[in-house]
C-alpha cells in the first residue's frame, strides 16, 4: 500500500471541511466527510490542525499587547535618548557661561497626569542665552544639536562666520541676536538661507549695506508683519522703515 505524502513531508494536512487528518492516505478523499483532496493542490487542504477558539484569541491578545509593548519601549527610548542628548548640551551651554529656557512638548492635559517627575522628559530647550566673550563658535555645536530651538542670543559672545554657518542647521529659528558679532558678507549669506528667520540683531556689527542684501529676500518680501532685522540701532522690516536712532 503505497503513501500518500503531503507537498512537505514532516508537516501534516488536514480536510478543508472537518480538519480530518489526511496523512498517509492512498484515497484522496476525506474518510471523515468524503471531501476531495489533491496533495499536490495547496488550496484543497488545511496545513494547519483546528484550534479552540479560547487560542485564537488568547494568541491575539498576546500578539497585541506585544504590539503595544514594543511601541512603548521605542517611545520611552527614543523620548530618553532626545532627553539625554538635550541635557549634554545644555551642560555644555552653562559650562560656556550660558542659559537655557524649554518649553513643553505635550498637550497640557497630558502632563497634567504625568507624575512630576516625568515630565522633564516632555520639555525641549526653545530658548539660549550664550552672551559672554568666552562663548565661541565650537560652543555652537550644543546650540545646533537642539531640535526645538527658535531663539538663540549670542549679544556678545565671540561668534564668527563659521559658527553662524552652523546655525543654518537650526530648522525652527524664528529669533537670532548676533550683536557685536564678527561677521562678514558670508556670515549674512547663510542667515539669508534661514527661512524661519523673523527676527535679527546685528548692532555693534561691521556688516556693511552691500552684505546687508543678502538679507532683502528674508525681510522684504516676507509674510508676516513682525519680521524685522536690527543694524547699528536702525531697524528694517518689511515696509523698510528705520525705527529708532
Ligand atoms: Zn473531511
Amino acid at each position: 500500500m503505497g503513501r500518500v505524502l503531503s507537498p512537505m513531508a514532516t508537516r501534516s494536512i488536514y480536510c478543508r471541511s472537518c480538519w480530518y487528518t489526511l496523512d498517509g492516505l492512498t484515497d484522496r478523499r476525506c474518510p471523515e466527510c468524503g471531501r476531495r483532496f489533491d496533495p499536490a493542490d495547496r488550496r484543497t487542504y488545511r496545513t494547519k490542525p483546528r484550534r479552540h477558539w479560547w487560542v485564537t484569541v488568547t494568541r491575539r491578545i498576546g500578539l497585541f499587547l506585544a504590539a503595544v509593548l514594543m511601541v512603548l519601549a521605542v517611545v520611552y527610548f527614543w523620548t530618553y535618548s532626545r532627553y539625554a542628548s538635550e541635557q549634554r548640551a545644555i551642560l555644555g551651554i552653562e559650562r560656556a557661561g550660558g542659559l537655557v529656557t524649554s518649553k513643553s512638548i505635550a498637550p497640557d492635559w497630558f502632563l497634567a497626569r504625568l507624575p512630576a517627575r516625568f515630565r522633564i522628559y516632555f520639555t525641549r530647550v526653545d530658548l539660549v542665552l550664550l552672551q559672554r566673550p568666552k562663548a565661541t563658535d565650537s560652543d555652537l555645536d550644543h546650540v545646533v544639536s537642539l531640535k526645538e530651538i527658535t531663539a538663540v542670543h549670542l549679544h556678545g559672545a565671540t561668534v564668527t562666520d563659521a559658527g553662524v554657518a552652523k546655525l543654518k542647521a537650526c530648522r525652527k529659528l524664528k529669533e537670532l541676536g548676533l550683536s557685536g558679532a564678527r561677521l562678514t558678507g558670508t556670515g549674512l549669506r547663510d542667515i539669508g538661507t534661514i527661512r524661519t528667520l523673523e527676527k535679527l540683531w546685528l548692532n555693534g556689527t561691521s556688516i556693511n549695506d552691500a552684505s546687508l542684501a543678502y538679507l532683502s529676500n528674508l525681510f522684504k518680501s516676507s509674510r508676516t508683519g513682525s519680521r524685522f532685522y536690527q543694524c547699528n540701532r536702525r531697524r528694517f522690516g518689511p515696509s523698510e522703515r528705520s525705527q529708532g536712532s
